[in-house]
């Protein structure tokens, strides 16, 4: 089989929080897992310069990382078999290596001899197995055992089929088989078989007797051909295709001017282009492509000679240290809330937008982005749970790394779309979190962050990130499903970025929602408009209504986090959850009670009841 796989028309946003190194892609008839970043053609990678996501990176990960690069951008459909288009893509190898012919059950390794590999030149992902000498009829298509081990350390294995049905080691070498029993594809009716007589139902393999039934984890991490020492992570075992197998870890970044001089920033954006460049001659022949294919929106504005004075400008600058922020989103808030915030940068434009009157005693801006560009950088991944975000780099859960080593580049990738960016009045939020209902919803969501924690051994004392996030970040969901509603955007399409600190010297307190798309400067267009204080009113009103009552409720509003250690109090996806890739978060720390009043809890909502009608 090749070795660079194409896997579909798969695109780089996609690559990162989907098909990243480690996780599983479930082709149509084949299972396959991309390989560690070490095996991927960084020449095929684009770089992007983006100077305070890389110094972010670095503090996870290392100095040694050199660059960020966007992944390489398959295409199948159409394009001649020898071309080189058709080589794009990366690399993956079959996992599980277990497969199951569908027509007599026999269960075996992929290359145990008993398959052969049918590939399919022009559609590579028609690629199968298949038995050679099923009794049922020659050739009879194989798939994967849809059965795996993952543990929280981030490892994955083959399931121990042999193991399993012998109930413990065994030098047995019968013939496998996998059977259904009964009428349902429920776990208690899937059978493995031994033709040594011995025969398990699946149904042992999960929950608290899967802890008895299952051997040690053995450490392994298929994406590197590589097994660490020990694991004493409890291995569970995980079904091909669920969403548990693989969670990313990925740090983003708002693109926002970070100098005070427009050619500086464009020279910067654009560094990746003008960074060997070594007289003015080049510098034109370099402008002359970036204007032709728009690459640089902004630079047509300058000449040459001036744009060569700003690279050795830069250049000789390199000598200075980078600087170290602290926090990613510090910057960001600075340049969102600064009364004469830039509005023609390439990749920052904004307008100032009227607050809406109804709202006008809770909220003190809103800034509309016209154009905005996020970059993000996968930094690792884990399985079975996602992963508890923390700035502490010292607090991070176990994380699997993206390749063998030390990484000296991280796959990352840019999107462009707008914005709407809402700041609290900080006087609203001090006299709403002085309450005392404040306190104890807030001694109720940190009483199940600890019980959470010490579920996973991990310091209770970090990683909480309060009451004023989560009623922030409990807004900006409410938002997010009611713009979905409002205009049949899907939700996963929008992002937030929630901007808390309760440092009295500096606080902060502001959500933005974005659309983001990874082509074009593709936008779903709309958002600025809904950010306009007519509309916007009309939004918040409907969702506080909307999320005063859940279909869930009583249960969802009585909800304690401390009664099963969970990180959220009256929430559930009924009246607040969003897509995955919307959240920066998982879903964690919110809490509707906080936002407005609820069946079981009227006194702890930063906002009044709305009025029931708009007369
Ligand atoms: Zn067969
Ligand atoms: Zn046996
Ligand atoms: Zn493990
Ligand atoms: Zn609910
Ligand atoms: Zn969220």
């Amino acid at each position: 089989m090749s070795n660079h796989l194409p896997v579909g028309s798969v695109r780089p946003s996609q690559l990162l929080w989907t098909y990243g190194p480690g996780a599983l892609v479930d082709l149509p008839n084949l299972s396959v897992l991309t390989m560690g970043l070490d095996r991927w053609d960084q020449l095929r990678c684009a770089p992007i310069d983006e100077e305070r996501l890389l110094e972010a990176v670095r503090k996870q990960l290392g100095q040694q990382v050199e660059r960020l690069r966007v992944p390489p951008v398959s295409e199948t459909e159409g394009v001649d078999k020898f071309s080189p288009e058709a080589k794009i893509g990366v690399p993956v190898r079959p996992f599980p290596r277990w497969l199951r012919c569908v027509k007599c059950g026999t269960l075996a390794e992929f290359d145990s001899g008993l398959f052969d590999i049918k590939e399919n030149p022009y559609r590579p992902e028609d690629t199968r197995f298949v038995h050679k000498t099923c009794p049922h009829g020659h050739n009879a298509d194989a798939v994967p055992a849809r059965f795996l081990l993952a543990c929280r350390e981030g490892h994955l294995d083959d399931f121990p089929w042999r193991y399993y049905v012998h109930e413990g080691p065994s030098d047995c070498k019968g013939t496998l088989s996998f059977f259904e029993q009964g009428a349902s594809l429920q776990t208690e009716n899937l059978w493995v078989k031994c033709d040594c007589g011995k025969s398990r139902s699946l149904v042992h393999a999960f929950g608290k007797e899967g802890t008895k039934n299952l051997p040690v984890c053995r450490g392994r991490h298929p994406h590197l051909n590589h097994y660490d020492d020990c694991c004493k992570e409890q291995p569970r075992a995980v079904l091909l295709g669920s969403t548990n197998s693989w969670f990313s870890m990925s740090i983003s970044v708002l693109s926002i001017p970070s100098t005070g001089n427009a050619l500086e920033q464009l020279v910067n954006d654009g560094w990746a282009y003008f960074e060997d460049v070594t007289s003015v001659a080049e510098v034109q022949f370099t402008l002359k492509t970036l204007i032709k294919g728009s690459n640089l929106p902004g630079i047509e504005a300058y000449t040459p000679e001036a744009v060569w004075e700003q690279i050795v400008a830069k250049r000789d600058g390199k000598k200075t240290a980078p600087p170290q922020e602290t926090d990613i989103k510090r910057p960001e808030w600075k340049v969102l809330t600064d009364p004469k915030a830039p509005n023609n940068w390439p990749h920052f434009m904004t307008s100032k937008a009227g607050v809406p009157t109804a709202y006008a005693s809770k909220i003190q801006d809103v800034l509309l982005l016209d154009r905005l560009k996020e970059v993000n950088a996968l930094i690792g991944f884990t399985r079975v749970e996602a992963p508890e975000e923390s700035d502490d780099p010292n607090d991070r859960p176990p994380m699997a790394a993206l390749c063998r080593g030390k990484p000296t580049w991280i796959p990352a990738f840019e999107v462009h779309g707008e914005g709407i960016f809402i700041r609290f009045r900080e006087d609203a939020i001090c006299a709403w979190m002085g309450q005392k209902a404040i306190t104890q919803r807030d001694m109720m969501l940190l009483g199940g962050h600890v019980g959470w924690r010490h579920a996973r051994q991990l310091d209770a004392g970090k990683g909480y990130p309060g009451v004023r996030y989560a009623m922030l970040h409990t807004f900006s969901h409410l938002l997010i499903r009611e713009l979905a509603l409002e205009c049949g955007y899907n939700t996963a399409s929008i992002r937030e970025r929630i901007y808390s600190d309760g440092d009295p010297a500096d606080p902060m307190a502001g959500i933005l929602l974005y659309t983001a798309a990874a082509d074009s400067d593709g936008t779903l267009g709309g958002l600025v408009e809904l950010g306009k204080p007519e509309n916007l009113g009309r939004l918040i009103t409907q969702a506080l209504r909307r999320a005063a009552i859940c279909s869930s409720d009583p249960l969802c509003s009585e909800h304690d986090a401390r009664n099963d250690r969970s990180l959220h109090g009256a929430s559930c996806h009924g009246c607040s959850f969003v897509a995955e890739t919307s959240c920066e978060k998982g879903n964690r720390y919110l809490d509707r009670a906080l936002v407005t009043g609820t069946f079981e809890n009227t006194d702890a909502a930063f906002f009044d009841a709305p009025p029931l009608s708009d007369e």
